[in-house]
């Protein structure tokens, strides 16, 4: 029976770089799925944020409060590194808006694919479709079943099965399982960067539309937040990383029973008294245009109808024949579009928040500090980040970090 060096479970980013960084032809990475890195196809809307270029200390802060833990994985292999091995292989990169950074070609499987081509050229093993069913410690080996019958052992361990979101990409919360019966606990289930489902149905209307905007939360106490960024309506309510974001915050009031309102201000660069000597001043100097092509000005052109429709006034109506009511009515909802939250949907949601406690594995190695040579990296380990780019650099950096604490132990005379 062969006896690896290092058995890599799970071949999502974590465990893809964990491969490569390994660079071991007596190692190897398991992936259940019929291809590696599945999940990174959907990221991104499609054109996978691969990373974000901000700095350390803007990390740290966009990771809730975890973001510390992660400061040796980041000081290691960073932004830039990642950003390096893909365009050394062919992937060029680009920056956009809140340094978040795509590949060049606004497609997920150019990333997906150089990374495997990259694995191609290391030495480490990979087999799909081989899915881990128990792993087990005896003395200094792991015993690792998979495909229901089949055993190997190795001297090491990377975990890095993901979490439970977005499960038909292979993350079915298998690592969840494995930690716990080799000792480790697992933080209450939670999920986190959830779209929000919306009580107001005549949203529904704007499905595909993105809008920028300044956002308010607040209970019927209090204000809990206020942001600003990009919001997306859905079928069924909002989305957008600013929602996503939020989602957490939100859920902790509606768990405590409390109403969440989201307010849209869509014209954040104008206080109320601005907008509404603007639209006054315009209504009388473009008598001809209609209030609906007017609104553009401000808002998606596919929005203004439904928006108008939504306030009862004629969508065709020109300028000058709007009442001072009606514009005070439009300027009133360009400045607050108030949504009632019925719940966040976490079966929709990007990232677990909640994996393997961060007090039971070393931030310095990724090591677990209950199992000695077991790595868990990626998502599996307790938190996430924010929307960005944040969570796949969380995954390269961890995987990174425990392969080359195991490169230097296999190194060392002992193993
Ligand atoms: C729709 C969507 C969009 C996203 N967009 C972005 C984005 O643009 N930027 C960003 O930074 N983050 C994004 N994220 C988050 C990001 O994708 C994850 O944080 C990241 O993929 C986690 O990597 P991972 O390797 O830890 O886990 P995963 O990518 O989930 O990989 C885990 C792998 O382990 C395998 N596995 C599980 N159990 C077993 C088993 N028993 N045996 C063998 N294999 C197993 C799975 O099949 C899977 O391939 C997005 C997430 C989603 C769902």
């Amino acid at each position: 029976m062969s006896i690896y060096n290092t058995i890599i479970v799970g071949g999502g980013a974590s465990g893809i770089l964990s491969a490569i960084q390994l660079d071991d032809k007596n190692s190897i990475l398991l992936e259940k799925n019929e291809i590696l890195g599945k999940k990174i196809l959907f990221t991104g809307g499609g054109r996978c944020n691969l990373t974000n270029n901000s700095t350390l200390d803007e990390y740290i802060n966009c990771f809730y409060n975890s973001g510390k833990f992660y400061r040796n994985a980041f000081m290691n292999f960073f932004n830039k590194d990642i950003i390096k091995l893909l365009e050394d292989n062919g992937c060029k990169t680009k920056i956009e808006e809140n340094n978040r950074v795509f590949p060049v070609t606004d497609k997920s499987k150019t990333v997906q694919k150089t990374f495997i081509d990259i694995l191609n050229k290391k030495s480490t093993q990979y087999r799909i479709n081989s899915t881990v069913n128990s792993i087990k410690k005896e003395k200094d080996l792991f015993i690792i079943e998979y495909d229901n019958s089949k055993i190997v052992k190795s001297k090491f361990v990377i975990l890095a099965t993901g979490g439970i979101a977005y499960p038909k990409t292979g993350s079915t919360g298998d690592g969840y399982r494995f930690a716990e019966e080799l000792g480790h606990s697992i933080s209450k289930k939670m999920a986190g960067l959830s779209p929000l489902i919306i009580k107001e149905r005549w949203i529904n209307k704007l499905q595909g539309i993105s809008v920028d905007c300044k956002i308010e939360i607040k209970t019927s106490k209090k204000s809990i937040n206020k942001d600003e960024g990009s919001v997306l309506f859905t079928h069924n309510g909002i989305s957008g990383p600013v929602i996503l974001n939020n989602s957490m915050e939100i859920k902790k009031f509606l768990l405590k029973k409390q109403d969440v309102i989201v307010n849209l201000d869509l014209c954040k660069d104008y206080s109320y008294e601005d907008l509404d000597l603007k639209l006054k001043n315009d209504f009388s100097n473009n008598s001809n245009k209609t209030i609906k092509t007017y609104l553009h000005k401000f808002i998606p052109k596919k929005m203004s109808k439904v928006l108008l429709d939504n306030l009862k006034i004629q969508s065709d109506k020109i300028l000058n024949q709007i009442t001072k009511k009606e514009r005070l009515i439009i300027r009133d909802s360009l400045k607050r579009i108030s949504l009632s939250v019925v719940d966040i949907i976490e079966k929709e949601s990007f990232v677990t928040n909640s994996g393997v406690k961060r007090k039971e594995i070393n931030p310095a190695t990724f090591e677990s500090k209950i199992v000695d040579n077991l790595f868990i990296v990626g998502e599996l380990v307790d938190g996430c980040g924010i929307s960005g780019g944040y969570n796949l650099q969380q995954a390269y950096s961890t995987g990174v970090l425990a392969s080359e604490t195991i490169k230097e132990r296999l190194n060392n005379d002992s193993y």
